[in-house]
């Protein structure tokens, strides 16, 4: 079996378009711009380049993008009043802090400032909360765009076994409440799991987040499964590659998605349209 590539980057351009004549026909109705607070600490040059692609999104589709660099050594105290001026400010709908902060400041007192009804990453306990008992809001973007991605399939999630590996608090953890929501029978594995490829071998559905190459390995995986590689890794030639040995599973999977063009790419589309849905359905 040659696996179908599932393309991220084709999938997030329609929705980028879809997005931008939304916010098109805001403006034309007399409506304000979305805004798109994105609050960077410090200049770690990996988040540098997440936040301008963020940006650059944003300005493509319409949404006003609003930016806060920071200092390195801002103190938690200075970040939390920001937090609290950008919660009261009404031209904007959606705060995005970029991980990861400085040490001397706590990401989750950060994301637990945030307002939820602009927390447009979904990493607010409030937001996981409401998906974990199937009543979403905001939901985290790159669990979000994975779902994304399995729906372009067309492929029937109703009843399959989903294997997500990885068990973090913005990426694992709501990627298997997600696939709980989307009716499959769900394992998640983590850095404590005996027999990894045990588990690999019986996944319909598998979601790999962990940020180690060639973790998974292609002949773990069931003929005819469902491969979502969510892992970005930089090698020392300078190129991309995700979690999973791609051309190992591009032998036995269905469906596989790329590295670069896979997940990323849904992930800032996700934001976009929680920022849409913030400034339409929330403000
Ligand atoms: P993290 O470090 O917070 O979490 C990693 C998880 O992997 C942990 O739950 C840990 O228990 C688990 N793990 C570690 N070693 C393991 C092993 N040997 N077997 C099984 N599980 C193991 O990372 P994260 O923030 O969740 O990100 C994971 C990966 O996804 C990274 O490569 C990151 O760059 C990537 N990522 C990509 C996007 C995107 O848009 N493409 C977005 C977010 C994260």
């Amino acid at each position: 079996m040659t696996a179908k590539l599932i393309d991220g980057k084709a999938l997030a351009g329609r929705i980028r378009t879809h997005i931008a004549q939304r916010v098109k026909e805001r403006l034309n109705r007399g409506e304000r711009q979305p805004g798109l607070a994105v609050v960077q600490v410090g200049n770690d040059p990996a988040s540098a380049i997440y936040v301008s692609n963020k940006r650059k999104a944003c300005a493509e589709v319409g949404i006003l993008s609003l930016a806060h660099d920071l200092p390195a050594d801002t103190s938690e105290q200075s970040l939390l009043a920001l937090i609290d001026q950008l919660n009261e400010d009404p031209t904007v709908d959606g705060i995005l802090v970029q991980l990861p902060l400085p040490r001397q400041i706590d990401p989750e007192t950060v994301i637990e400032r945030i307002r939820p009804d602009k927390d447009v990453d979904g990493f607010h306990p409030y937001n996981i909360g409401r998906l974990a008992v199937r009543m979403p809001t905001f939901r985290s973007c790159t669990p979000y765009g994975v779902m994304k991605l399995l729906a372009e399939t067309g492929e029937k999630l109703l009843g399959k076994h989903a294997v997500v590996i990885g068990a973090s608090n913005h990426v694992g953890r709501p990627m298997g409440l997600e696939l709980l929501l989307a009716g499959c029978t769900m394992t998640v594995c983590h850095r404590f799991t005996q027999d990894l490829a045990k588990h690999v071998a019986d996944a319909d559905i598998l979601v790999v987040a962990v940020g180690k190459p060639g973790l998974v390995k292609g002949d773990w995986i069931k003929p005819g499964a469902m491969v979502i590689d969510v892992g970005m890794n930089r090698l020392p030639d300078g190129s991309l590659c995700g979690d999973v040995d791609a051309a190992g599973a591009a032998r036995r999977a269905a469906w596989l998605t790329p590295v670069p063009g896979g997940v990323g790419p849904m992930t800032v589309a996700m934001l976009l349209q929680n920022t849409l849905y913030a400034a339409e359905e929330l403000h």
